[in-house]
Order: C-alpha cells, then sequence, then structure tokens
C-alpha cells in the first residue's frame, strides 16, 4: 500500500479523510467509503496506487472532451472503488469492485507512461472509477507523462475537497466534470453526495486554474431531464463559468441499481441541447446516441460546421489552429497549431484492456 496524503488524526483512533467532501471517519483496519482509502497502524494508505484494473486506448471525444486536441489518441485506465455511490453507475463493475475481487495487476507510473508511448497515444486519461480517491497514484502518472511531453485529462464528479484539488489538478491538462443533476435531492438520494461542492469545484476551475474544462450531464427519465432544471443547470453555468464552456447531454442505459427506468430516449437530449442554446450556451453536445447535428462543432462566429462529428468520429475539421477557416473567430479550447486535416473513425485504437 502507499501512504496516502490528506488526513490527520481525530477521536478514539480514528483517521478523518480530508480528501473528498465525505470526510470519512475511519476506524483502524477499516476503509472510508471509497474503500482505497485504509486506516492501518494508525495510518492512512492508499490502497489503489499502482493498481490498474485494465488499459484502454480511447479517442478523446470519448471522455468526452470536444474542445480539447480532437482526435487524440488516449491511454485510458482506472482503479476500483468510488468516493460516491450513483445508483444509476454506468462503470459499476469497476467502481463497486473491490480491488481483491477485481483483476488488476501492478503498474508503476513509468510502466503506464511507456505503454501510452508504446501505443502512440497524445495522452492520458484518469478516468473509469473517480482519479480523485486515488489522487496520489494520478498525480505521479501525470507528472511523469508530462515529463515525456503527453497531455493528461482527468474525468471526474468533482467531488474534493479545496485542500486536495490544487495538487491533483496542478499536472492536469483538461477535465471533463460530470455535473449529475441540478438538485440536492438528486444529489443526495442518487448519488448519495452532495451538489455544492461540485459546483464549487467548477467554478475554482474555471477562475484560478488553467485546465481546460468540459461538463457532462447524463439525463436520466424523470430523474433529471425535467425543462426547468435543465434551464437551471444552464443559467448556473452561464452565470458562474460562462458561455464557451462545452456542454455535453448524454443518454442513460439501465444499469447497477437503476434498471427501472428506460433508456434515455434521443428526443430528450436534443430537447435539452436546444434549451442550452436557447439560455446562451454556445457550445452543447450531446452523446451516448448518432446525432451529427448535435455532436458537430458549430463556428460561433458565422456558423460554419468546424469539427463534423458522428458519434466519437470526426468526419471533417475545417480549424487553423483555434481560427474558423471561414471567418477567423476563435473556437474556445485547445488545439493543434496549424491547418490540420483530422479524421477519425471514433473507435478504439485497436488496444483494449492491455496490460503495462
Ligand atoms: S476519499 Fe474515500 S475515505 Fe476519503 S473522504 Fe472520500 S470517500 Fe471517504
Amino acid at each position: 500500500m502507499h501512504p496516502a496524503r490528506w488526513w490527520r488524526p481525530a477521536e478514539r483512533g480514528k483517521l478523518l479523510c480530508t480528501l473528498c467532501p465525505r470526510y470519512c471517519l475511519v476506524g483502524e483496519g477499516q476503509a472510508g467509503f471509497c474503500y482505497i482509502r485504509q486506516n492501518h497502524g494508525g495510518r492512512l494508505w492508499n490502497a489503489a496506487y499502482g493498481k490498474s484494473t485494465g488499459f484502454a486506448v480511447d479517442p478523446i471525444e470519448k471522455k468526452p472532451l470536444n474542445h480539447f486536441l480532437p482526435g487524440a489518441r488516449v491511454l485510458s485506465f482506472g482503479t476500483a472503488g468510488c468516493n460516491l455511490g450513483c445508483k444509476f453507475c454506468q462503470n459499476w463493475d469497476i467502481s463497486k469492485a473491490r480491488l481483491d475481487q477485481h483483476d488488476s495487476e501492478p503498474a508503476t507510473p513509468a510502466d503506464i507512461v511507456a505503454l501510452a508511448v508504446r501505443t502512440g497515444c497524445d495522452g492520458i486519461a484518469y478516468t473509469y472509477n473517480d482519479p480523485v480517491i486515488w489522487a496520489e497514484f494520478a498525480i505521479d502518472v501525470a507528472r511523469e507523462a508530462h515529463r515525456a511531453g503527453l497531455a493528461n485529462v482527468l474525468v471526474t464528479a468533482g467531488y474534493v475537497t479545496a485542500e486536495a484539488r490544487g495538487e491533483l489538478f496542478e499536472h492536469m491538462d483538461a477535465t471533463n466534470v460530470d455535473l449529475k443533476a441540478f438538485t440536492e435531492d438528486f444529489y443526495h438520494r442518487v448519488t448519495f453526495s452532495h451538489l455544492d461542492p461540485v459546483l464549487d469545484t467548477l467554478r475554482w476551475l474555471h477562475h484560478e486554474t488553467p485546465v481546460w474544462t468540459e461538463i457532462t450531464t447524463l439525463l436520466i427519465p424523470g430523474l433529471n431531464d425535467g425543462d426547468d432544471e435543465i434551464a437551471r443547470e444552464c443559467d448556473w453555468i452561464l452565470e458562474n463559468v460562462g458561455p464557451d464552456v462545452p456542454l455535453h447531454f448524454t443518454a442513460f442505459h439501465p444499469d447497477f441499481r437503476m434498471t427501472d427506468r428506460p433508456r434515455t430516449p434521443p428526443a430528450t437530449l436534443v430537447r435539452a441541447r436546444a434549451i442550452a442554446r436557447a439560455r446562451g450556451i454556445r457550445h452543447c453536445y450531446v452523446g451516448n446516441v448518432h446525432d451529427t447535428e448535435g455532436q458537430t462543432t458549430w463556428c460561433p462566429g458565422c456558423g460554419t460546421a468546424l469539427i463534423e462529428r458522428d458519434w466519437h468520429a470526426i468526419r471533417r475539421y475545417r480549424l487553423d489552429g483555434n481560427g474558423c477557416l471561414e471567418c477567423s473567430a476563435t473556437l474556445p479550447g485547445r488545439f493543434r497549431p496549424g491547418r490540420q486535416d483530422v479524421r477519425t473513425d471514433g473507435g478504439r485504437f485497436g488496444v483494449t484492456l492491455v496490460r503495462a
């Protein structure tokens, strides 16, 4: 096990974990809610350090990130456990697993970076389960990745304390934050967490860091897909992080403890995107369905289709750096310099669940 950061001694021999807003009090021999952080011998340990549950080479559009190095290949990996308890978890075989129940094997930061280079990746994605809970490992891999000239991408629910977030994001270049709904009631009942800390992370990322940030909301029929809730979420985004932060509405499929709900109809995503655009969100996307209109990046100046997508595939690319080829308007995000011809088929890049 690897020594954990962000904790302090508490009463009766327990340890207070200060990594995420759950602030678990962890007794001797016990683990926190996420299972990864454990108290042994009066010290807190990170049981997931160096234990990946597998690797895949993904298109960056799958994270999803649409304004950060489009067409990039990212080596994606996660560990086990999670600090949220989402009843609808779409990755529950990983997030709800204990390390001893999952096939994992040791991988050092150097191993992972070497695998990324060997598989021709442009970056590394910390994903599948929430990397907040294995922050020490993500930080060490990210530092090593930067030395090798790779980008770092963190996919997270943003449920992290102010005490820990600075170090976690220090070596990250981009992030997608899951904003799971826009009511405290949903966060409390369906995810066993709270909304306000996530909003605080989003504000902090936008105003106090250079990390490129996009937001995703998985729309679940009858739970978080009402017009009023979507409009309030968009208004909060406009007021707090501005109109240029891309917003993704993605489709839910029945999974884990939420098999009584239907899949999200494509029409719900179209409706949500229309609401977002009408409120003033400039770059709104839909995901987990085929919808070329809702997956294409449109020029904020002249309306030209700058990056035509179908699901995760890029069919056409009409940018010179950040500039529209037609009107030279600037597209917010991080794009490769110069004129590019980026085309991808959106599939995994031939390496699936390989070992380091
Ligand atoms: S990181 Fe894990 S142990 Fe720490 S407070 Fe969050 S859920 Fe609890």
